[in-house]
């Protein structure tokens, strides 16, 4: 970019939603995009800013001059807990309604503010954060989607509106949340395995026609048409079926799955590389326990950053791996139960002595690419499942919300690296379970197949790989433009 005769950097503002799943690889890409020579400017919610201070990660502080964080308020009161994930429908509803003026205002005050500060070239935002859409017209640059979960899931939710154009959505009334009506079969969504009702996104089971979630997830991903690309953290070899079609119905999309692996390919001497971005505080002890016990030998336990039990469920869990007299790392989130402080009783740790650890929020990447862990029983978020087909590590599926369901599907049905937990949860299930993926027949193939998987996405990353080049072209194709 020229101005009066001086070369200056293209300067990305990265919008992304404000969950942890979704900081986590913009963050990742934002810091890709810096080493390619941009100026970053990264957005957080004031909420979550003021969390990640706390939390004392690296995110919080400018880490470059030519790295920035900014601030937008999201809207909403600030929860009574202050450590705990914020409603995720009020979060889409809010932002939707009220980030776009204070992101025109920052992007006014970036324009006007220092002259050592280049002006705003791109917008990187959220798929869900479709209003960085509209700011980025206003100003006549191009603006890129990152969808962070998979390339079905985005073809999924593309076609929440054809379920409502054939009548399967909303429902008739609320009976048919329990007649089975859900196990209704979908096979008509173009590069997308059969899939069951219930595997879409849990907000099309409404009987509401006017349902707000419902008529967010139909305009944010209608609206995705209008962005100059979409960038999805995946890899070809993964969904090749699906990104085929996508590409005939969607602008140009650019796989750069997996972000974590790109990022951690970084130089060591990079100064941004390790920056994280975790909300909650990372326990280093994790990787000590995790050096204390052999190879392959720890299932490891996390529901992410949003699921949350009710305390039965938190019992059939702990008893289930209790009786898999295998050794477990489980992340148990100060606000993993519904309305209590987590707490595992006396008794169960008598039972379990060292053959278990837990912890409040882990480094999961590091744990999960440890020789230790041997699988992975998770509520199947899309980085996590990433997180693990790039370490090889077999999973347990036990889905909560949102893209949960089909992440399941295909990591049981498609990819061969899952088994599924009923949603039911008994601990008989779970401790065979667990003994069945660490040193059952079944568990073997599981591991075998993760292992393929974990070669496949390594090439992609890899120098020449279809993510290496496409984060390459991404940038000489559309956001240097
Ligand atoms: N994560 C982590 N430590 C934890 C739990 C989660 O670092 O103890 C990270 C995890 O590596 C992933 C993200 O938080 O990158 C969670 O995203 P995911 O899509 O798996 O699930 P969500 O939290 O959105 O349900």
């Amino acid at each position: 970019m020229e101005t009066a005769g001086k070369t200056q950097k293209p300067h990305a503002i990265c919008v992304p939603f404000p969950a942890q799943g979704h900081i986590n690889p913009m963050l990742k890409l934002a810091i890709l995009l810096h080493h390619k020579g941009f100026h970053i400017t990264f957005v957080h919610t004031e909420y979550n800013y003021n969390r990640l201070r706390k939390s004392r990660c690296g995110a919080a502080v400018a880490p470059s001059p030519d790295f920035q964080f900014a601030t937008i308020p999201d809207g909403l009161p600030p929860p009574e807990n202050a450590d705990s994930t914020q409603d995720i429908r009020s979060l889409c509803l809010s932002t939707e309604k009220n980030c776009l003026a204070p992101l025109n205002e920052l992007i006014g005050k970036l324009s006007h503010r220092i002259s050592s500060v280049p002006p705003v070239s791109c917008i990187i935002g959220d798929m869900a954060m479709g209003f960085a859409l509209d700011a980025a017209e206003r100003i006549g640059v191009p603006c890129v989607l990152l969808q962070t979960s998979s390339a079905c899931n985005f073809m999924c939710y593309k076609h929440i509106i054809h379920l409502v154009d054939k009548g399967f959505v909303p429902l008739k009334d609320e009976s048919y949340l329990k007649n089975g009506y859900l196990e209704t079969l979908i096979d008509w969504i173009p590069g997308v395995i059969p899939i069951r009702l219930k595997e879409f996104s849990n907000n099309i089971r409404t009987t509401n026609p006017y349902d707000p979630m419902l008529n967010f997830l139909i305009t944010q991903f209608g609206r995705s048409s209008k962005a100059a690309a979409i960038i999805i953290n995946t890899f070809d070899d993964l969904e090749q079926n699906v990104l085929t079609h996508l590409s005939s119905i969607c602008p140009p999309i650019y796989t750069v799955g997996s972000l974590h692996l790109l990022r951690n390919q970084l130089p060591a001497n990079y100064t941004l590389k390790s920056m994280s971005s975790s909300l909650w505080k990372e326990d280093p002890a994790c990787l000590n326990w995790l050096d204390s016990k052999p190879q392959n030998s720890v299932i490891y336990v996390n529901f992410g950053s949003i699921t949350v039990l009710n305390p039965q469920q938190l019992s059939e869990f702990a008893w289930g791996l209790a009786e898999s007299k295998r050794n477990f790392m489980w992340i148990v989130r100060p606000d993993l139960v519904q309305g209590e402080k987590a707490a595992l009783p006396p008794e169960f740790w008598d039972e379990i002595d060292d053959r278990g650890f837990t912890a409040g929020w882990s480094p999961q990447e590091q744990v999960l690419g440890h020789p230790a862990v041997g699988g992975f029983l998770t509520h199947c978020g899309w980085n996590s499942m990433l997180e693990s087909l790039c370490n090889g590590v077999p999973m347990l599926c036990w889905p909560f919300f949102a893209d949960q369901n089909l992440n399941c599907r295909y990591a049981c049905e498609e990819w061969g690296v899952g088994m599924e937990i009923g949603g039911n949860v008994k601990r008989d299930e779970v401790g065979f379970l667990v003994r069945e993926l660490m040193d059952g027949e079944k568990g073997k193939m599981l591991k075998k197949r993760a292992l393929e998987w974990k070669k496949k996405v390594a090439e992609a990353v890899g120098d020449c790989g279809s993510s290496f080049l496409n984060l390459d072209r991404l940038i000489s194709e559309v956001l240097s433009v």
